[in-house]
């Protein structure tokens, strides 16, 4: 029987880390399971550490608390208070009738021939800490090879210390938009533009919440400047509208636009040879949906799951904090997650006197949500985004969906909601199962009825079990009694795994 713990942490980014150092500091038994080789997150995302330099810290904000955070997690490790498993991916999260949680995981990196990285992690609560990743929106070109979720790009600059092309146009909305691009240009590629479809007097709309986090203004002063020394253009109000090439990237189509994202100006071609989009964050739900837990649409137009002023989902003994419950950066995340840990102390009695610390950071989070949300205010995805699409538009790439398809649907068969839309032209039935695809398609089934996408649109695109393509064998053992580690010698992966939603 694997031993339990108090409580089981999934995810060692901005939350997660915070998370886990706060539960095992006030007392508790902590496992700590992350699908990621280190700790950091995306945010904090940084080459192998064996081998880091100096430079590789370039381009990370917020470095002392990460190593400050790091540092505590990697001295409660050898003190034997927290159980880390790097490297796992949790692909199945369940609930027994007395109340224990058990997550199924499965190496990231298998070793072929090996068994091992697959023992169960036994709980009797749960910090789901999963993070997000790149919301996109289909535009024609977007799966010519070059083209790559800007998040992608980073990740290979953070992790690898790989650029992904030497003449890059990073497009879409929001501050994202601003490491990436300055991040390439630092590491040595030509950035022929930063591609913006909102106009920055956007902040405007919600002035007390933009400067309700001063150090977010620093990191834009000096994104700005790094775009004046490389002689960056950004340009407001444009989109790319086409992506162009024959057999990968060459050039994109870009257009001014309304506010709503409607074509309202002059066109103009810029030559390159890597496209980053990026249209801000969708949260990881699968393991909260896993288990039930309530959700809400956010003021991005995301779907999140829904939290108490602790943190606490509607599933009792299941806290959920950082991106997952919102997108709104990782100083907000490391608030949510240390309050996670110190609302789950207090309430299991191993933290007496922990109220004025919840307390002071929830005034942080209050501030943090702030902030947030006038940045989603400024930085919305245009409404009017389906113009831009054609009918020979590949909308969902696993299944090869044109958007002349989706309409059909809609048109002519009738699809009013994104479940129908699933149902009669298999959006999201593929690989990704919706990951990609899932917030676009949505829209694509509000859109005809003049509505942006609802919680009841993004709800059947969002839910996935398992939360990983798994090999057969993992499954096959669940059902044998739940050896889920004589599964090591089954090496097929992906197109095998079976999937509940996958209808
Ligand atoms: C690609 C990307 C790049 C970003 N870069 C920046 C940036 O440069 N600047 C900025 O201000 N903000 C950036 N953000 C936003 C930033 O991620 C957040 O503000 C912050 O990192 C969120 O912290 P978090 O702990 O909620 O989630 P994350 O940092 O996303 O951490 C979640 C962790 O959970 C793990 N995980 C998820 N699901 C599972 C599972 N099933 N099993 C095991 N482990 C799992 C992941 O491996 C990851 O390490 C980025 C976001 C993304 C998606």
């Amino acid at each position: 029987m694997p031993r339990t713990h108090d409580v089981a942490v999934v995810g060692a980014g901005p939350a997660g880390l915070a998370a886990a150092v706060e539960a095992a500091d006030a007392g508790l038994d902590v496992a700590l399971v992350d699908a990621a080789a280190q700790p950091g997150g995306q945010f904090w995302r940084h080459y192998d550490e064996n081998r880091a330099r100096p430079e590789d810290r370039h381009g990370h904000h917020g470095w002392p608390a990460f190593t400050a955070l790091r540092d505590r997690l990697y001295a409660l490790r050898t003190a034997g208070r927290i159980h880390c498993l790097p490297g796992r991916q949790v692909w199945l999260a369940t609930r027994d009738d007395g109340g224990t949680f058990t997550l199924r995981v499965t190496p990231t990196v298998p070793t072929p021939g090996t068994t091992g990285g697959r023992e169960p992690v036994v709980a009797r609560a749960l910090i789901l800490c999963p993070g997000g990743y790149d919301r996109q929106l289909p535009v024609p070109g977007w799966d010519l090879p070059g083209v790559m979720a800007a998040g992608g790009v980073q990740a290979l600059l953070k992790g690898q210390r790989t650029l992904a092309g030497r003449r890059a146009v990073v497009a879409g909305t929001g501050p994202f938009l601003l490491p990436v691009a300055t991040g390439l240009a630092r590491a040595g590629a030509q950035v022929a533009a930063v591609v913006e479809a909102n106009a920055t007097l956007g902040w405007l709309r919600d002035p007390v919440g933009a400067v309700s986090a001063p150090g977010k203004g620093v990191e834009a002063a000096q994104y700005a400047a790094t775009l004046a020394r490389h002689r960056i253009p950004y340009r407001t109000r444009t989109v790319v509208r086409a992506v162009l090439g024959d057999g990968r990237v060459e050039a994109v189509r870009t257009v001014k636009t309304d506010r709503e994202g409607r074509p309202a100006g002059p066109e103009r071609e810029i030559a390159a040879d890597l496209v980053a989009l990026g249209w801000g964050f969708t949260p990881s739900l699968e393991l909260p949906l896993m288990l039930g837990a309530t959700t809400r649409q956010d003021i991005d137009g995301s779907l999140v799951v829904a939290v108490d002023e602790l943190q606490r989902s509607s599933i009792d003994g299941v806290y959920v904090a950082g991106e997952a419950t919102g997108v709104g950066g990782a100083a907000l995340s490391v608030s949510e997650g240390r309050l996670s840990a110190l609302a789950l102390a207090v309430s299991l009695g191993s933290l007496p006197g922990g109220a004025a610390e919840i307390r002071r950071t929830q005034a942080r989070i209050r501030r943090g949500r702030r902030f947030a949300h006038a940045m989603h205010r400024a930085y919305p995805v245009p409404a009017a985004w389906p113009q831009w699409l054609l009918d020979s538009t590949v909308v969902c790439r696993c299944e090869e969906v044109t958007y002349g398809e989706l309409r059909h649907a809609v048109d002519d068969l009738g699809a009013t909601d994104a479940r129908t839309l699933k149902m009669l032209a298999r959006p999201g039935m593929g690989w990704c199962q919706g990951r990609i695809c899932g917030y676009a398609t949505a829209g694509i089934a509000a859109c005809p009825s003049g509505r942006r996408p609802t919680a009841d649109d993004l709800r059947p695109l969002s839910g996935r079990t398992p939360a990983v393509p798994v090999p057969l064998g993992e499954l096959a053992a669940l059902a044998e009694g739940g050896a889920a580690d004589r599964a090591g010698g089954d090496s097929r992966t992906g197109e095998e795994a079976v999937n509940r939603d996958g209808e």
